[in-house]
């Protein structure tokens, strides 16, 4: 968030302590402490629900990526 500060004539940025993040699955706004983060995809979740809901739509994706993970052609 930024305003223009007439006073000091300059454009101030405002640095919140507790950085908002979305949610992957329904969007939602979060605080970043309060959130599941998928680490591979780089994704934030509100809570499990949300996780298992992503993780229907997101099916194929975990499944490449647990044959890569865990799958061995011998
Ligand atoms: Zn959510």
């Amino acid at each position: 968030m930024s305003f223009f500060d007439s006073k000091a004539n300059k454009e101030v940025t405002i640095m919140f302590m507790n950085e908002n993040v979305r949610c992957g699955n329904c969007g939602g706004f979060l605080n970043r402490d309060d959130t599941l983060f998928d680490e591979q995809a780089e994704v934030f979740f509100c809570d499990n629900d949300c996780l298992d809901e992503w993780a229907d739509d997101h099916f194929d994706d975990i499944m490449k990526q647990y044959k890569r993970m865990h799958i061995y052609a011998g």
